[in-house]
């Protein structure tokens, strides 16, 4: 609920992908209870998406135009889970800088902003609150483990060693920690990196340079080492989340308005099943050829499942929908995955890594089986199997994190996750951290809602 009179303002400008707006989306609505007013911005495209998010707020939402004759850019695009090919997020988000005239116009109308919210891709809306005169806070969608890691990584060069690509590197400062170049993005392993990532890279942390401090989505007792080492080796870092757990989440009664997946999950939970939950984010490229190795996979380790398909990962074919309907649901929509994950007979979770699905998982005391793709779901990979705890890994045919992962890696894990004794071990962590995240969260007292107290009163207290 809403406090009754916000007396502070809040700029808030998430990037234009699920996984970065999302997170930003509860953030608001965290603020919006805590007395301040908000101010999203966004783009025409992604408006109705924001405009669900927040109803029955006070939020404003202010849509931005997005720039129109982007080279490589379809136009009508105007978020990077629609883009033809990931390879194009840097152009895209270079492209957004765009809009920064249109953007300073906006802020300039506004009597008062106590501080700004922004998404690190986004840096020239940080350049625009320095000009303006206020207070900045970037947006940090990481774990501080990932943030952590890739810092000591990079700065100790091994990224660009003479080491084989699954050769293990010395982490000097988190000595325990296994990790390989194959770990790390291919684009940051190239000492002659340039073009649009290197020109994205370095503006980004250009917007990084100029805020006051970070917010990061993660709370202090997941991860106290690695919070406690940004917070001595970059900015401020401040933990604020899981902001997953924000909001309470509405939970619809009328069975007969219930998605069609959360009636299957009701009765699979009437005939005392559990089922695992496949989904692999807004933004993962898969090929044909390991779609089918997942099919064959789900299909041999007679386990129930729940798989969210992305449009471009088009048909499964080969009757494999109608072979398993008895025990497993193909969903094409957007879904509310925090619903599903909260859903009683959901008990494991197969899933690619993305920040928000870990912290999702862990909200709702669900262990993962962990299958990264790309950006920094190597390390939250690692994070979640090795240093945490909650989860297993799927195994790849060649032992490489980046390996092709054929059906009978898949199968053994799966059941390993839903019925083995690793299983249950990881299974009994998660809900320990589950517990943990809650207290976090909690009104007046949880340590992310503390946390969060300092730089609200850093930047609004004391205009008073
Ligand atoms: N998500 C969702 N429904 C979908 C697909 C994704 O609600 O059908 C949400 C998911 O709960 C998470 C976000 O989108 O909050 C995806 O972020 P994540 O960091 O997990 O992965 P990304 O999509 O950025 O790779």
């Amino acid at each position: 609920m809403e406090s009754s009179k916000p007396q502070y303002h809040a700029v808030i400008f998430p990037f234009m992908s699920k996984g970065h707006t999302i997170p930003l989306l509860h953030l608001a609505h965290l603020l919006l209870r805590r007395g301040t007013a908000v101010t999203v911005f966004t783009t025409p495209a992604n408006h109705p998406f924001t405009a669900k998010f927040l109803s029955n707020t006070t939020a404003s939402i202010i849509d931005l135009p997005f720039p129109e004759n982007v080279p490589e850019i379809p136009s009508g695009i105007e978020s990077t889970d629609k883009l033809p090919s990931i390879s194009l997020y840097p152009q895209f988000a270079l492209a957004t800088e765009r809009m920064q005239p249109d953007f300073e116009r906006e802020l300039e109308s506004f009597p008062v902003v106590n501080f700004m919210v922004f998404d690190g891709f986004l840096w020239w809306a940080a350049e625009s609150a320095v000009k303006f005169g206020i207070p900045r806070l970037l947006f940090y969608g990481m774990s501080n483990y990932a943030s952590g890691l890739s810092k000591v990584v990079a700065e100790s060069r091994a990224l660009f060693g003479p080491e084989l690509d699954d050769e293990l590197i010395n982490v000097s400062e988190f000595p325990w920690i296994k990790v390989t170049r194959n770990d790390f993005e291919p684009v940051f392993r190239d000492p002659e990196l340039k073009g649009p990532h290197f020109e994205f890279l370095v503006k980004s942390l250009t917007g990084a340079s100029v805020s006051n401090g970070y917010l990061s989505n993660s709370f202090y007792e997941l991860e106290p080492v690695f919070v406690d080492y940004c917070n001595r080796s970059t900015r401020k870092t401040w933990c604020v989340g899981p902001l997953c757990l924000a909001n309470t989440p509405r939970v619809e009664t009328d069975p007969q308005k219930k998605p069609t997946w959360i009636q299957w999950l009701d009765e699979k939970q009437k005939q005392g099943s559990s089922v695992l939950y496949v989904a692999f984010g807004s933004q993962a490229e898969i090929s044909a050829e390991q779609l089918k190795e997942i099919r064959t996979g789900l299909e041999e380790s007679r386990v129930n499942f729940l798989w969210v398909i992305r449009e471009k990962e088009s048909e499964l074919g080969d009757g494999f929908e109608e072979r398993v309907k008895e025990r497993g649901i193909i969903v094409r929509d957007w879904v509310d995955q925090m619903e599903i994950l909260m859903h009683p007979s959901i008990q494991g979770f197969l899933s690619h890594c993305g920040w928000n699905s870990v912290l999702e998982s862990i909200c709702a005391g669900v262990p993962i089986l962990a299958w990264p793709m790309m950006a920094e779901q190597h390390l939250n990979a690692r994070m979640v199997v090795e240093e945490i705890k909650i989860g297993l890994r799927v195994e790849t045919c060649n032992g490489s994190v980046r390996g092709f992962v054929k059906w009978e890696g898949l199968e053994k894990m799966v059941k390993e996750l839903m019925e083995g004794e690793m299983g249950k071990k990881v299974r009994k962590k998660v809900n320990e951290f589950a517990e943990m995240a809650k207290k976090a969260m909690e009104e007046g007292t949880g340590s992310s809602w503390r946390t969060l107290d300092i730089p609200l009163q850093e930047f609004c207290r004391s205009k008073d």
